[in-house]
């Protein structure tokens, strides 16, 4: 088989952000070949190399509330599934759990939680924020929220917002979610996010029944034409307690992951790309993977303990205590074991951003 002309579109992606056709992604993403992805792998490292260097970021996690107003019909937490037992956590556990990371040498934490769109929870996020945003870079992952909600929040120190539009086909993101769900609003938050002067980050699922090379290819478009600083995708895998429950591969699912790492690190040159904590679901050495296939940020679980459990978007996700020594030692030597460092007691600000900024 030949490769050459995905070969001479591989030299082109390396020369200018942007500059690879959606049919040649499509093309790479179908193509197996070991010898060929080899190539695209330390192609993509290489362009990490040379805007972030040998290094990875961290963010601690802390999954704050599994309550959710939403229904997506992939997501373990949904707010139908009665076989969750929900929990909150109050505004001293949040801060508390991440200033423990602050401890453990993480510039910064994500806030995850379901969705939630409440005076209550805006204040309370505000409270969070206030008490944090002078030790630690927060990024937000709380779902879809007005323009004054996420103004308020931007305004309380918040500085980054993760918003995955898990799909950029409309046809595909309708077959996923209740009609209640809007692919344009999710959209709209992203445009805000963006005039609001947070750095953005969007992702999508990777592996989504129905989904094709080229709605991958498509949506690593749509990250370009959405201008967004951070990349958190990875992964779908079914939950049992949900309606897209089904056939599946893993490993398929595990290998498309690493691929559109690697595309969207050649599409976007220096955005931050998260490995994420599916493909550890997937592969135990499957985040070091993301690293070497070009990903940047980690983001260990900081979650008090006795939530996790009932923190499962999908199937047999890592209940790995990572605030533990042992876990912390095996996962320092894991990344110095392929040559990287940890970038400890930096926010690991997106250099596409601070780049729109100097
Ligand atoms: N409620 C917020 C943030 C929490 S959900 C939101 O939806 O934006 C965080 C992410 O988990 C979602 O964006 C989705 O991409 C991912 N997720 C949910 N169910 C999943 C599954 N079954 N497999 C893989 N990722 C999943
Ligand atoms: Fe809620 Fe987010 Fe899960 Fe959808 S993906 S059900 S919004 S937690």
């Amino acid at each position: 088989m030949s490769f050459g002309p995905l070969e001479s579109a591989l030299k082109r992606a390396l020369e200018a952000p942007k500059n690879i056709p959606v049919s040649s992604l499509a093309g790479m993403l179908c193509c197996d070949d070991a010898g060929f992805w080899e190539e695209v792998r330390s192609a993509s490292y290489s362009l990490k190399l040379k805007h972030i260097g040998p290094a990875v970021s961290f963010r601690g996690l802390v999954e704050c509330s599994n309550v959710c107003a939403k229904d997506c019909y992939y997501c373990g937490i949904r707010k139908s599934n009665k076989n969750v037992c929900r929990y909150s956590l109050p505004e001293s556990e949040i801060i508390e759990s991440a200033l423990l990371a602050k401890e453990l040498g993480y510039g910064s934490v994500a806030l995850q939680s379901g969705e939630i769109e409440s005076e209550a929870n805006t204040a309370k996020f505000e409270v969070v924020l206030k008490a944090l945003s002078q030790y630690l870079g927060v990024t937000l992952s709380l779902g879809e929220q007005t323009e004054k909600v996420f103004q308020r929040w931007r305004d309380a120190g918040a500085k980054r917002y993760l918003l995955r539009i898990e799909t950029s086909d409309r046809e595909l993101y309708s077959r996923i979610h209740p009609n209640s769900c809007d692919f344009l609003r999710r959209q709209n938050c992203l445009r805000i996010l963006r005039d609001l002067d947070y750095q953005v980050g969007t992702g999508v699922m990777i592996g989504l029944p129905g989904q094709t090379f080229d709605m991958l290819a498509r949506d690593i478009a749509f990250f370009g034409e959405t201008d967004v600083d951070m990349i958190g995708m990875g992964p779908y895998i079914p939950h049992p307690d949900t309606p897209l429950k089904g056939a599946w591969d893993s490993e398929k699912a595990y290998k498309l992951g690493l691929k559109m790492i690697a595309l969207t690190r050649l599409y976007l040159h220096d955005v931050n790309i998260a490995a994420t904590t599916a493909l550890q679901a997937l592969s135990p050495r499957g985040r070091e993977e993301g690293l070497l296939y070009g990903a940047n940020v980690m983001m260990p679980n900081i979650t008090p303990l006795k939530y996790r459990e009932n923190y499962k978007l999908y199937a047999d996700k890592p209940q790995t205590d990572e605030n533990s020594a042992e876990s912390r030692e095996a996962l320092s030597e894991a990344i110095i074991s392929i040559g990287e460092r940890i970038n400890y007691h930096s926010e690991g600000n997106s250099p596409h951003y601070l780049a729109r900024h100097s």
